[in-house]
């Protein structure tokens, strides 16, 4: 609809999660209009994401290290694990304070439909954190919807061998929801609350 460049910013934004062609072409003609230097913060901050961001080599949490600030941290404990589906579960859990143990990201959730199976996920690599038996208790916080629950139920099955304590988060959370729009209380409630399942 528009010419060269503007036209490829706007089909870039569009690429975003949420964002349709309306936004995309609103925040391209922002952009447009914006100052030089909040857009080169912009680039920069895009770029340095790129560069400086990677994954936790234990739990898989965005980390700016070999490991992530949780799992470099020596007063968490590291019998109980929690298992989420992305980096965002474990800033929502963080903002509870509920939890002093370690996570575990898998990377999604297990969606037949999207052909999402368990070797998309990292399921062998908490396999292997399990193996050395230091994990006594494994909670399951994936989302209250049918691929968090089809993955929490997939999960229980695969270290039910391993005699470990598995819970679910208890609910109150909103079925069908994202763990991430939960707001503290109620994540709260539902970590203290969980059940062995
Ligand atoms: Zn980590």
């Amino acid at each position: 609809m528009y010419e060269g460049a503007v036209q490829d910013l706007i089909d870039e934004l569009g690429r975003l999660p949420g964002v349709g062609p309306k936004s995309a072409q609103r925040i391209a003609f922002h952009l447009l209009a914006a100052d030089a230097a909040d857009v080169g913060r912009l680039v920069a901050s895009l770029q340095r994401v790129q560069a400086e961001v990677r994954f936790c080599s234990i739990c898989f949490n965005v980390a700016e290290a070999e490991q992530c600030r949780i799992c470099r941290d020596p007063r968490r404990t590291l019998d109980v694990i929690c298992v989420v589906e992305e980096p965002k579960d474990v800033v929502a859990i963080e903002r509870t304070r509920e939890f002093r143990g370690r996570y575990h990201v898998l990377g999604g959730a297990i969606s037949p439909i999207e052909g999402i199976g368990p070797d998309d996920l990292k399921v062998k690599e908490l396999m292997s954190r399990l193996m050395d038996g230091s994990v006594t208790e494994l909670i399951i916080a994936t989302d209250p919807n049918l691929e968090g629950e089809a993955t929490a139920a997939y999960l229980a099955r695969l270290v039910s061998p391993m005699g470990l304590a598995v819970s679910r988060l208890a609910s109150g959370l909103p079925v069908g929801g994202d763990l991430e729009y939960a707001d503290e209380v109620t994540l709260g409630r539902a970590f203290e609350g969980r059940r062995r399942i």
